[in-house]
C-alpha cells in the first residue's frame, strides 16, 4: 500500500541556464522534485546558493565543467576555497570529445586537485562528466578518491558494459537521462546496472523532452522509460530512486 508518492529526483541540472532561471529556481514543480542545481563555474556559486535558499528540494553543487577548463581553469583556487561551504560538487570530470581534447591534460590536472581536495574533506558527492573518456575517470576517481571519502555519480553514462561494472563495484551512482534511453544498445548497459545505483536526471536545458528544454519534472518520463526497462511499475521505480538518494546522502559508509 502506498500512503505517500515519493519524490521526483533530477540529479543533473543546469537551473541557472535557462532564461528563466529565477522561475526555476522558484517554481512549483521544484517543492516537488529533488533538484541537484550543477554549475559550470565556481564563480557561479554565491548566485546559485540564495537563488536556492528558500526550495527545500534543491541542492546546489559546486562545479568547474571540463568543457570549460581551458579558459578558467585558474578559477580553481576559488572552487578549492568554496570547497568547504559544498556538499556536493558538480559538473566536473572529463571530456576528451573533438572540441574538447586540446584542453584534456589541464583537465585532468584540474580534475585531480578536485578530487585530492574532496578526499581531504570527505562526505562530498559529485556528479561526474565523462564524454569519451569513462576510464580515465575511474583511473583518477580509484586513484584520488577513496571511497570513504566521498561517492561519485556518473552524469550521463556512456561506457561499455565493462566500464559500467567496474564503476559499480568502485561503488558509483548512474543519473540516467531521456536521451540515454533511446538507443537499444545504451539501454543494454543500463539493464546491468544494480537497481540501488540508478538515479534520473534531465541535464536540462540540454536535453529535450516533447521537444521543449527538459525541466526537472520531465525526469517523470525517464522515470516510466525506466520501470518499463526493468519491468517494475512506475511508482515502483519512482520509490526505488528516492530511496537511492536517501541512501546516496544519508547512507552509511562516507
Ligand atoms: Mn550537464
Amino acid at each position: 500500500m502506498h500512503n505517500t508518492i515519493s519524490k521526483l529526483v533530477d540529479y543533473h541540472c543546469h537551473l541557472d541556464l535557462y532564461p528563466n532561471y529565477q522561475e526555476m529556481f522558484g517554481e512549483p514543480s521544484s517543492e516537488d522534485v529533488i533538484t541537484l542545481a550543477v554549475t559550470t563555474t565556481p564563480k557561479a556559486w554565491a548566485k546559485n546558493k540564495e537563488l536556492a535558499q528558500h526550495s527545500r528540494n534543491v541542492r546546489v553543487a559546486l562545479g568547474l565543467h571540463p568543457q570549460l577548463v581551458a579558459e578558467r581553469a585558474d578559477e580553481i583556487t576559488l572552487f578549492e576555497n568554496l570547497l568547504n561551504e559544498a556538499r556536493f560538487v558538480g559538473e566536473v570530470g572529463l571530456d576528451a570529445g573533438p572540441r574538447f581534447y586540446h584542453s584534456y591534460d589541464l583537465q585532468k590536472q584540474i580534475f585531480i586537485r578536485i578530487l585530492k581536495a574532496c578526499a581531504v574533506l570527505g562526505n562530498r558527492i559529485l556528479s561526474v562528466h565523462s564524454v569519451r573518456a569513462t576510464s580515465e575517470v575511474l583511473n583518477l576517481i580509484e586513484e584520488h578518491l577513496p571511497s570513504d571519502r566521498g561517492r561519485v555519480v556518473l552524469h550521463w553514462f556512456n561506457g561499455s558494459k565493462s566500464e559500467a561494472d567496474r564503476a559499480v563495484k568502485f561503488g558509483c551512482y548512474f543519473s540516467v537521462n531521456i536521451e540515454m534511453l533511446k538507443k537499444e544498445t545504451r539501454r543494454e548497459v543500463i539493464y546491468r546496472l544494480p537497481l540501488e545505483r540508478i538515479l534520473t536526471e534531465s541535464d536540462g536545458p540540454f536535453t529535450t523532452t516533447s521537444n521543449h528544454p527538459s525541466v526537472p519534472k520531465d525526469v517523470t518520463i525517464v522515470v516510466s522509460k525506466l520501470a518499463d526497462l526493468f519491468s517494475k511499475r512506475k511508482i515502483g521505480m519512482q520509490d526505488q530512486i528516492a530511496a537511492n538518494v536517501e541512501a546516496l546522502e544519508y547512507g552509511p559508509g562516507i
